[in-house]
């Protein structure tokens, strides 16, 4: 879809050994930029992740481990990255209980990795990014960035958490040649969307399909799973000349659902 237009960038992305971290690399890495790949984990397959994506798209990628939940790994991850232009901050988890059932280790665990990591690797980001003159951030939010549901709440804060923070930073940068915007995506059949499947299946005794189409599916219009392919032509999208002047918003890639 796009030229190599972004030949010389570095983009790092958090949260990238799977789902649509990995997809977003891709499409930057096909676009032309170095790559960071990273996760908390340091096992033979992350680096063989990063080898894979150099092949396919020519470009240099490295994994480097840091655990999101930590603001001084978060710190780390940038400084080893040596260059930040693109920064995509990913990482993240789910749970789902009742507020008053919600484990506090979960709630923490949810805000630290979903919404504070972002501003551990923005702060470590934007002195790089000054120095190269050029800059992109996008958080990957989510619907529920915008919207919420039952027995999300420590997700729901964490995503509405980063889309101000998204705010905030464009604010910030606004005067230079540096943009910062929410991403936010409807349901996307990855890993964390897998991992939710079972639960529901039992709570409402349900086959997996209708989990799919009555339960995640119900509140998006278009009765389809967002893709990690469209999700990373958006972040290259604002990547581009094209998008120089979208900043602090947050875009919907969810089939309809924050249209209801
Ligand atoms: P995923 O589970 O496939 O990917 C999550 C990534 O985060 C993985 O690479 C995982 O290793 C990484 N991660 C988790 N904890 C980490 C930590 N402590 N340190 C570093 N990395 C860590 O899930 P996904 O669906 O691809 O989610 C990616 C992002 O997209 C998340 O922020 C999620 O909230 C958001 N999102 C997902 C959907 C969806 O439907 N899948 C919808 C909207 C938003």
């Amino acid at each position: 879809m796009f030229q190599k237009f972004l030949a010389g960038k570095t983009a790092v992305v958090t949260g990238s050994n799977s789902g649509i971290g990995l997809g977003i690399a891709h499409r930057l890495a096909a676009a032309g930029a170095d790559v960071v790949l990273n996760s908390f984990t340091d096992r033979d397959e992350d680096h063989a992740l990063a080898d894979t994506l150099a092949r396919e798209h020519g470009v240099n990628v490295r994994y480097i481990q840091a655990d999101m939940s930590k603001g001084d790994e978060c710190r780390s991850l940038i400084a080893q990255a040596g260059r930040c232009d693109i920064l995509v901050n990913n990482a993240g988890i789910q749970h789902v209980a009742a507020i008053q059932d919600f484990p506090v280790e979960k709630w923490d665990a949810i805000i630290a990795i979903n919404l504070t990591s972002a501003f551990h690797t923005t702060a470590a980001a934007l002195p790089l990014m000054r120095a190269a003159g050029w800059g992109r951030i996008i958080n990957v939010a989510s619907a529920h960035g915008l919207t919420a549901s039952a027995y999300k709440s420590a997700y729901v804060a964490a995503k509405h958490g980063i889309v101000g923070f998204s705010k905030v930073t464009a604010l910030e940068t606004a005067k230079e040649p540096i943009t910062c915007n929410a991403v936010c995506p409807g349901y996307v059949l990855t890993p964390l969307v897998e991992a939710q499947i079972p639960a529901t299946m039992k709570e409402y005794g349900l086959s997996r399909d209708e989990v799919i189409q009555k339960v995640m599916l119900e509140r998006q219009p278009s009765k389809d799973f967002v893709t990690v392919e469209q999700l990373g032509d958006t972040t290259v999208f604002l990547c581009s000349d094209a998008a120089a002047q979208i900043t602090g918003t947050a875009i919907s890639v969810d089939g309809g659902w924050t249209a209801l």
